[in-house]
C-alpha cells in the first residue's frame, strides 16, 4: 500500500470537518479529509435546519452539509470516502492507516469526528434493533406513517423529533425522566401544543416487548417513590434521544479527554494536548453542540494548523 503524505489531514465530515477544509485549503495546506461512516455527519439525519446564519427559510440538514462540502471541493480539498482505523499521535508527521490500509503521514491533525446517539443500555435496544428501535427519526420515521411511536428524552433533539414524527404518526408519547423538558423554550412549545405527543414526565423505560417487532413498552412512573406505578403503552417504534457521545475511541491514551470522552482543548484555541494536534465541533464540545458552532471551530482549527506549521518552518 502506498505511503501518502500531507499538511493538514481532517477526520470528519460534519460542518466542523468541512469548514476546516474549505480554510485549510485556501491556505495551501491541501488537506485530506476522510468522511467517516457517516458523510455529512449528524445534519444529514436531521429534517429542517431554522437556526444556521444565512438561510431565513431554513434549510435542510443534508442540503447543508451538500452546500459546505461543494464549497470544500471547490478550493481542492481532497475529500475521501472512508475512514481511518489507527493512528498514532506520539510523533510527527503522526502516522494514520485508513480502511483500505493506506498509510498518510501528516503534519498536521484536525480531528472533527463528531458524536453519536446514546443508548439506554437496555438489553431490549439489541433485540429489537431495526425491528422499532431507532436513534433517528428522520431517518426511519417514515415507516411510522399513521402509527403510534414512543421517543425517550427531554432536550431539543427529542422535541424535534417528537415533533417531526407527529407530522408522520398518529400517536407520539415522549418518555421525560424528569418534570420538566430541557429543550429550549420555542421547542418546548412546540411539543406540547401538538395535539397528537403526549408527554410522560417522570417516567423511565423498564423494557420493550413484541413478536419480532416493537409492540409496546414497559413504563415506570416516580421511580423510587410512594406514588410509583408500572404501566405499558402500545407503540410501533421506539427511538432514543437521549444526548450523544463523542467518538474519541482512536484517540483514547493518546489525548487529553474528560471524564465522558470529550477531546480537552487546554488552550483558548482548538490545539489538543499534542502540538499539531487540533481538534473542532462535537467531538471537543459538551457545550454548545450546534451546527454553526462547529463550523466556527472547524475554521479556527484550520487556522492554528497553519500557523502551527508556520512557526515549524
Ligand atoms: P441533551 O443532553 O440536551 O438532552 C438529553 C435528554 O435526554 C435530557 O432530557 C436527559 O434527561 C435525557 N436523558 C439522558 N440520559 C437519559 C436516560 N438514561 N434515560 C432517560 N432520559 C435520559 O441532548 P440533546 O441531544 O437533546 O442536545 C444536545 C445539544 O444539542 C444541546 O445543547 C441542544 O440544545 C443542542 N441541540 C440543538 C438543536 C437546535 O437548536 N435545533 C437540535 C438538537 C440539539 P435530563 O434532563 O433528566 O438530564
Amino acid at each position: 500500500m502506498n505511503t501518502e503524505t500531507t499538511k493538514c489531514l481532517i477526520i470528519g465530515s460534519g460542518p466542523a470537518g468541512y469548514t476546516a477544509a474549505i480554510y485549510a485549503s485556501r491556505a495551501n495546506l491541501s488537506p485530506i479529509l476522510y468522511e467517516g461512516l457517516q458523510p455529512g455527519g449528524q445534519l444529514t439525519t436531521t429534517s429542517e435546519v431554522e437556526n444556521f446564519p444565512g438561510y431565513p427559510d431554513g434549510v435542510m440538514g443534508s442540503q447543508l452539509m451538500e452546500d459546505i462540502r461543494s464549497q470544500a471541493t471547490r478550493f481542492g480539498a481532497d475529500l475521501r470516502t472512508g475512514y481511518i482505523t489507527e493512528i498514532d499521535l506520539s510523533n510527527r508527521p503522526f502516522k494514520a492507516v485508513d480502511d483500505n490500509g493506506g498509510t498518510i503521514m501528516a503534519d498536521t491533525v484536525i480531528i472533527a469526528t463528531g458524536a453519536s446517539a446514546k443508548y439506554l443500555g437496555l438489553p431490549d435496544e439489541t433485540t429489537y434493533a431495526g425491528m422499532g428501535v431507532s436513534a433517528c427519526a428522520t431517518c426511519d420515521g417514515f415507516f411510522y406513517r399513521g402509527k403510534t411511536v414512543a421517543v425517550v428524552g427531554g432536550g431539543d433533539t427529542a422535541c424535534e423529533e417528537a415533533y417531526y414524527l407527529s407530522g408522520l404518526a398518529k400517536q407520539v408519547y415522549l418518555i421525560v425522566r424528569k418534570p420538566q423538558l430541557r429543550a429550549s423554550k420555542v421547542m418546548q412549545r412546540r411539543v406540547i401544543e401538538k395535539e397528537n405527543i403526549t408527554i410522560l414526565y417522570n417516567t423511565n423505560t423498564l423494557g420493550l416487548f413484541g413478536q419480532g417487532f416493537v409492540e409496546g413498552a414497559h413504563l415506570v412512573e416516580h421511580v423510587g417513590t410512594d406514588k410509583e406505578r408500572k404501566f405499558d403503552i402500545t407503540i410501533d417504534g421506539f427511538f432514543l434521544a437521549i444526548g450523544h457521545k463523542p467518538n474519541t475511541e482512536l484517540f483514547v491514551g493518546q489525548l487529553d479527554l474528560d471524564e465522558q470522552g470529550y477531546i480537552v482543548l487546554p488552550g483558548n484555541n482548538q490545539q489538543t494536548s499534542v502540538a499539531g494536534v487540533f481538534a473542532a465541533g462535537d467531538v471537543a464540545d459538551p457545550k454548545y453542540q450546534q451546527a454553526v458552532c462547529a463550523a466556527g471551530s472547524g475554521c479556527k482549527a484550520a487556522l492554528d494548523a497553519d500557523v502551527f506549521l508556520m512557526e515549524q518552518e
